[in-house]
């Protein structure tokens, strides 16, 4: 986003225009941001097979599904619907990785009939993969190394107390039970959680996962999951992706060199690829003085933006509408029946009634997990490619919010 005339713009676009022409609360979302971000990932591991595995869930459209395969990229599902939309989309189902947790052993599976790979998280469905296919179909296993992933340990899934993966102190139990049923371990995998800040973190976790694989003959690849930090404010420390790809592929091409075989390494980043792409436009309703602040009321909230709620998360936001005048500081609310602050003491341009005020790195976590709390639509999204402007989801109705809802007689 840039101010250009006075104005501000993405790729050319007005987005007050965008405001105006699809009406808010809107979601846009900038494709070539999307490019950039898997050009600069690709460059920092060229030296090494390295292949990214996009993390559906950060954002699910099938038209930002499809701009990342056009990219080359391939996707990480977590559930057996996102499965199905990615071959919906038209991936190959070797192109997919599955990693679910806590999922039957039916819609395991389902996901092995539709020709994609699992990543197995823990022993007894391990057990239960061996005992049905035995050598036929190959797997990947994930382990939690316990590494604490930065300081926020609502985002982290690698500490101890942590549901996800098989930890890496029960690597003997894994090996019995691979060797029981002859398991054809082709993978594993890591993810600590989404704040990874820097290659020293990253290599802790890749020298205990390089230890584990000495316990599998057969692996193809490393999947170091996602969770590379791109910068939420100004003075963020984010990931350094160049140094950390110098850094990692030096360390796994050691380790290939030891293991007598070039693997693949894969990474499954959600927020690195999508995050900044994404921009949630809302409009102020109120401007609302208390004796200690002054709220901003906004027409969206935490069903449409939940990260600030649930995880303490800042997003930078900015009045587009205005690009001089004074400052003020504001607290930006949502009209959700909760508390439901959006921003809380920033300073902005000046806000009236009906100006529009953008939230920044809205694109990872932001629709993808919308409600309709407070039988709220959810918004429309736009995507911005080439200069152009298509609305990849209409906005909801009043209709979709009763859509599946019986009156029934009693
Ligand atoms: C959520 C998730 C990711 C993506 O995490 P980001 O922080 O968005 O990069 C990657 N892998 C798995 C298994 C996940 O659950």
């Amino acid at each position: 986003m840039q101010v250009v005339d006075q104005k501000y713009k993405i790729q050319g676009i007005n987005l007050t225009d965008l405001a105006t022409k699809y009406g808010t609360p809107l979601y846009v979302y900038d494709g070539e941001k999307i490019r950039s971000q898997i050009s600069a990932l690709k460059a920092a591991f060229s030296s090494v097979t390295m292949r990214i595995k996009y993390a559906t869930k950060a954002l699910s459209n099938v038209n930002i599904l499809r701009l990342v395969k056009d990219s080359g990229v391939g996707v990480d599902a977590v559930s057996i619907e996102e499965v199905k939309l990615c071959l919906h989309v038209g991936f190959e189902p070797g192109d997919i990785m599955y990693t679910p947790n806590c999922v039957s052993f039916q819609e395991i599976q389902e996901a092995v009939d539709l020709g994609v790979m699992v990543n197995i998280d823990n022993i007894p469905m391990l057990e239960h993969f061996g005992h049905a296919y035995g050598d036929k179909v190959p797997l990947c296993i994930r382990l939690n190394p316990h590494i604490l992933a930065g300081g926020n340990a609502k985002i982290s899934v690698g500490h101890i107390d942590s549901k996800f993966g098989i930890s890496i102190l029960q690597l003997k139990h894994v090996t019995r039970v691979v060797e029981a049923y002859k398991l054809n371990v082709v993978g594993l995998h890591v993810h600590t959680g989404s704040d990874i800040l820097d290659a020293e973190v990253f290599l802790k976790g890749a020298e205990i996962l390089f230890d584990a694989a000495n316990s599998f003959k057969d692996l193809r690849f490393l999947d170091f999951g996602g969770g590379f930090k791109v910068g939420y404010k100004q003075g963020d420390i984010t990931t350094n992706i160049q140094e950390l790809g110098e850094k990692v592929s030096m360390a796994f091409k050691d380790f290939c060199r030891s293991y007598g075989r070039e693997l693949e390494i894969w990474f499954e980043p959600g927020k690195y690829i999508v995050s900044e792409s994404g921009y949630l436009l809302v409009k102020a309703n109120v401007i609302k003085s208390t004796p200690a602040t002054t709220f901003v009321g906004v027409d969206s909230g935490l069903n449409h933006l939940l990260r600030p709620m649930m995880y303490d998360a800042y997003h930078d936001v900015v009045n587009i509408s205005r690009t001089d005048g004074p400052d003020r500081v504001y607290t930006i609310v949502g009209y959700i029946c909760e508390t439901d602050t959006i921003a809380a003491d920033r300073r902005l341009k000046e806000i009236k009634e009906g100006d529009i005020i953008a939230i920044k790195n809205a694109g990872a976590y932001g629709f993808s997990m919308a409600s309709n709390y407070n039988s709220r639509p959810r918004p429309a999204e736009v995507l911005l490619l080439g200069g152009k402007d298509y609305m990849i989801r209409k906005r909801e109705s009043f209709d979709d919010i009763l859509k599946h809802q019986e009156m029934v007689s009693w």
